[in-house]
């Protein structure tokens, strides 16, 4: 893998002072801006989710923090929006953890983890979802192919499937997810019950999801502790499957409830699913106008610190998933994800605009 040796040579470099002073240099005027969803503990007995979005257990994500407190400098929202609006500066090398969706492991392991080594973080709820035990479509899906009791069948979207190992399984799911997370609102909630019907999976309740996400007491005493808190919209479509006074209202209303629930207007948001082709300038401006002043796209980072400057509407990620062990997170954080954007689509890579993606790029990833 590109990503593998890429990372051995950045391992070689560690120590030789012509490799620091190079990475020094890169990364000087660029920001890294982390994506995670949940951090959850291998071997956990209680139901695990999607398994996609785990980004890590435990240990690594304690490493992969160890790391970026030794080459970067973390930074709150609050150092970044002052930077952009001219009252304070940047530290060289500055990086900025994020969390996507709301996850209750945010809170409970995750954060932790943060505030023993005093690094800063921001979390970006759907806020449908938040306190009322209704399930993410990935979740909801993981859980029906979990409790499936066939091991071959024909299923609404993706046709005839194997369920016969885990393996399989966790194939099927992925596959679901992605035709149904395409589908407008309305019609995803009718692929889960037809998917459930399907399976032969007795409709599960809110129970069934509750220790996965967050309620609005874990949200306010998050808040109090110094977690920022940013839009995500409310139910978590791709902003441009919908209608654009739906995909519009889907920001205002996550951004209203968290003003609801924190008192303070959010500043941050985090466009769902995140490629270029998943939003457009038309989002950008309704968060403006909510008084949102950054957000966040999962094309890949670390960026220019001139590009945040000149689109904070739409600053780049990286994606950190399960298979990041520490050497593949380092790689990314270096650029390799960038490197590969730049192999694989060459006219993208310059592009400053939300233009066209190759289809299934974020296939089987977390959104
Ligand atoms: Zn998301």
């Amino acid at each position: 893998m590109l990503t593998d040796r890429l990372a051995s040579y950045l391992r070689d470099l560690k120590g030789r002072i012509i490799g620091d002073r190079w990475l020094g240099h890169y990364h000087r005027e660029r920001l890294t801006v982390i994506c995670y969803h949940r951090v959850w503990p291998v071997g956990d007995p209680r139901f695990a989710g999607y398994k996609p979005t785990i980004s890590a257990s435990p240990e690594v994500f304690a490493q992969q923090i160890d790391y970026i407190r030794e080459r970067h400098n973390p930074i709150s929202a609050c150092d970044l929006a002052r930077w952009l609006d001219g009252t304070g500066t940047l530290p060289p090398r500055p990086a900025l953890i994020t969390f996507d969706d709301g996850y209750r492991d945010n809170a409970d392991i995750a954060w932790p983890i943060l505030r023993k080594r005093n690094v800063p973080a921001v979390i970006f709820l759907a806020t449908d979802y938040i306190g009322t035990g209704r399930a993410f479509l990935w979740d909801f899906a993981a859980y029906c192919f979990a409790n499936c009791k066939m091991t071959s069948l024909e299923i609404p979207l993706i046709g005839a499937t194997n369920l016969a190992s885990e393996s399989q399984r966790d194939a099927a799911t992925i596959a679901w997810v992605e035709a149904a997370k395409l589908l407008p609102g309305a019609l995803r909630d009718e692929a889960m019950a037809t998917l459930a019907a399907a399976l032969g999976v007795a409709m599960p309740g809110p129970d069934a999801f509750q220790h996965l996400y967050m309620d609005w007491t874990d949200v306010r005493r998050l808040s109090q502790e110094g977690v920022e808190f940013g839009g995500h919209t409310h139910t978590h479509p791709i902003l441009t499957r919908l209608p654009l006074d739906e995909s519009c209202a889907e920001i205002d209303v996550s951004i209203e409830r968290l003003t609801a629930a924190l008192g303070t207007r959010p500043r941050t948001f985090a466009y769902p699913n995140g490629s270029a082709q998943d939003f457009g300038i038309d989002h950008e401006e309704t968060a403006k106008r909510a008084g949102i002043s950054m957000a966040f796209s999962l094309e890949p980072g670390p960026v220019p610190l001139a590009q945040v400057r000149a689109r904070p509407m739409a600053i780049r990620r990286i994606y950190v998933g399960e298979r990041d062990s520490l050497p593949r997170f380092i790689a990314k954080v270096n650029g390799a994800a960038r490197l590969g954007e730049m192999l694989h689509r060459p006219n993208r890579f310059f592009a400053v605009r939300p233009s066209e993606n190759g289809p299934g790029l974020n296939r089987g990833r977390a959104s």
